[in-house]
């Protein structure tokens, strides 16, 4: 069987010249792909005391969906401004042009409970820095942070020093 690393896709000058893609369609769209994906991102999570997965829109649905499934815990989805129904919290953070805000339903998590965050890739840690600041505020506790694949030379790690942060896959 094919290792994991190898169903990802490298598309050159995705979106724009100069960057390299990590596709995870191509991950999806094999059964085999899909299986060791979820059941690796999984098994760091082995003997982690946890309430909820949150995952960020899209690709952290992806995979933090069936995680949280298949561990019998609950998942919260975090969402770009202006699509939850229900009173939030939000936070702006950079782009690398420009921000965005992202939010969270208030009721999704409750003081003292204790989350791990799931997403595909971790770049330059900016998305999860400010879901962090979020269930900060809400008073929930990150217990862990696992992402699919990482690009080490965006240094995304520095901006979740203190934090558990684990990666499946790891780029230069
Ligand atoms: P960050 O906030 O860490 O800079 O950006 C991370 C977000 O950008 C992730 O949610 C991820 O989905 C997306 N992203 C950035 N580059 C890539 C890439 O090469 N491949 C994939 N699949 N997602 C990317």
């Amino acid at each position: 069987m094919k290792k994991l690393e190898e169903y990802v896709r490298s598309i050159p000058d995705f979106p724009e010249e100069g960057i390299i893609f990590r596709d995870i369609t191509s991950v999806l769209q094999d059964k085999d792909g899909l299986r060791l994906a979820i059941d690796q991102m999984q098994e760091t999570l082995n003997g982690v005391d946890f309430d909820i997965v949150l995952g960020p829109e899209s690709r952290g649905f992806i995979f933090g969906v069936p995680i949280a499934y298949n561990l019998n815990k609950a998942f919260v989805p975090v969402r770009k401004k202006g699509k939850l129904p229900c009173e939030t919290v939000e936070m702006e953070y950079d782009l690398e042009y420009g921000t965005a805000t992202i939010e969270i339903h208030k009721d999704a998590i409750k003081p003292g409970q204790k989350v791990v965050i799931i997403d595909d890739l971790i770049a330059t840690g900016g998305t999860i820095e400010a879901i962090t600041k979020l269930v900060k505020q809400l008073g929930g506790e990150v217990v862990k942070i696992v992402f699919l694949m990482e690009l080490e030379g965006l240094k995304g790690r520095e901006k979740l020093a203190g934090y558990d942060v684990r990666s499946i896959i790891s780029y230069p």
